[in-house]
């Protein structure tokens, strides 16, 4: 059986905007907060959470600029990642588990 697998890059707009000074625009306009992620993945479905970067994206000429968010704010808004790009690995081995233990299970209720 052939696994497909790879890193993925994806970028999803948060429910967040704020005014803030854009330097390309060289005004104060609306900004909104988007948050890119990198993760690795089997089948696309299955993954791993790997880095996450904030960007306030000025809303007038797209122009972004990486944001630092204290820890509180960063858990809150990780959690638009779906679940199984964060613990999809986890729901693999688990599966993995429960599979072998099955497998035992059938083998020795059929030698009796
Ligand atoms: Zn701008």
């Amino acid at each position: 059986m052939f696994a497909e697998y790879g890193k993925d890059t994806v970028v999803i707009p948060l429910d967040h905007t704020s005014y803030e000074h854009c330097p390309k625009c060289e005004t104060n306009c609306l900004h909104s907060l988007v948050l890119q992620y990198e993760y690795t993945h089997v089948y696309y479905i299955f993954g791993q959470l790997g880095s996450q970067k904030f960007y306030s994206v000025c809303d007038k000429c797209q122009h972004g600029s990486e944001r630092n968010l204290d820890d509180a704010d960063r858990r809150g808004f990780i959690r638009v990642i779906p679940f199984l790009h964060r613990y999809g690995f986890h729901v693999i081995a688990v599966l993995g588990i429960l599979g072998t233990a099955g497998a035992f299970m059938v083998n020795s209720l059929s030698k009796k």
